[in-house]
């Protein structure tokens, strides 16, 4: 199952988030993705695994389990690469080993120090906060961005992490518009007026962070989990599935594109079994009230600056 991106290009409704997968997993991984039905894929330069990533790619193409053109394969730019774009995207596809990205999103809101194309540091400054680069704007970013696609490096492009302003600004100054923002959202953290104004205005929404980071984020950033919410339980019961197959098809049914990560082989069936099963109007109404405006995943707590005040 897929959605039609305004860009024209499809997009596969369930991918596999690689953030926090290990290198030496990741080719075991990827070979179960695929042979599951996996063909969407979200990586990121920051996540520095994309060599890794590239070489499992390689295989399973190599082997006849994909085609390239049957895969959709994400990236990201890094902060601190806003002034490099391009240098930054070429040597992401040098290391996923690619001819061009189906998707090349710009991380996050904001630019930083330039630390060499690809180290995707995130520089603080002497004051212990992240060096932010003022100078270059996110408009500057954009027409870079836009030239990718120009260039035959990238289908589609879009933007992360951008808040209804942010978003708005960009399809002001855009001859692009931005395929996708990718941004949280998950039972805990709704988003419905961003959620709803991307999608009024043809910007497709991924959900990162999807099942609420589970016991990853409570791991790193302390936050409490939707997965044990007992609503959630109730349901999986009702539905005879399990409550992370309730949350992700919530997120399909209210018509975003879910990135679930996990390294359990298990996990990943258990994932994309989603298509057998339909919420009912009154379960997605009752969900709807579970909504506590709960971001889990705080990349700023390691920068000295809350970028989401
Ligand atoms: P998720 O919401 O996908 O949660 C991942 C956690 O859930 C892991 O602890 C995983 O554990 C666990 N999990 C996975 N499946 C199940 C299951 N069926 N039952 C119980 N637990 C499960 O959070 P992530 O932070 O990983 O986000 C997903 C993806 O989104 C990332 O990999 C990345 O691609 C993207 N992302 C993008 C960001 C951005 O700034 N644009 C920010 C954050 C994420 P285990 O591995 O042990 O199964």
């Amino acid at each position: 199952m897929a959605i039609t991106l305004s860009s024209g290009f499809k997009m596969p409704v369930v991918g596999l988030g690689v953030w926090r997968v290990e290198g030496k997993e990741i080719k075991d991984l990827i070979s179960n993705a695929v042979k599951i039905g996996y063909r969407h894929f979200d990586c990121a330069a920051d996540y520095k695994n994309e060599a890794e990533v590239g070489d499992a790619l390689k295989e399973v193409i190599q082997a006849g389990l994909v085609k390239r053109e049957d895969l959709f394969i994400t990236t990201k730019l890094w902060n601190s690469d806003h002034g490099h774009v391009v240098e930054a995207c070429k040597d992401s596809l040098k290391k996923l080993r690619l001819d061009y990205l189906d998707l090349y999103l710009v991380h996050f809101p904001v630019a930083t120090r330039h630390t060499g194309v690809g180290t995707t540091d995130s520089a603080l400054a002497d004051d212990g906060v992240l060096d932010i680069d003022t100078t270059i704007s996110l408009e500057t970013t954009w027409h870079a961005m836009e030239d990718l696609v120009s260039m035959g490096l990238v289908k589609s492009i879009g933007i992360s992490n951008y808040d209804i302003f942010l978003t708005r600004d960009c399809l002001a100054y855009a001859k692009i518009k931005p395929a996708v923002n990718q941004i949280e959202t998950h039972p805990y953290f709704q988003r419905d007026s961003l959620v709803k104004f991307c999608q009024k205005h043809g910007v497709s929404v991924t959900a990162h962070t999807p099942l609420g980071g589970a016991a990853a984020n409570t791991e790193w950033f302390g936050t409490v989990s939707c997965l044990d919410d007992p609503v959630f339980k109730g349901l999986a019961e009702k539905y005879n599935k399990t409550v992370a197959q309730i949350v992700l098809r919530w997120g399909i049914q209210r018509n975003t594109v879910v990135i679930p990560k996990s390294s359990k082989i298990k996990r990943l069936e258990e994932n994309f079994q989603v298509f057998d099963f339909e919420l009912s109007q009154e379960d997605m109404d009752l969900i709807k009230k579970l909504d506590r405006n709960y971001r889990t995943n705080q990349p700023a707590k390691f920068w000295g600056i809350d970028l989401y005040a």
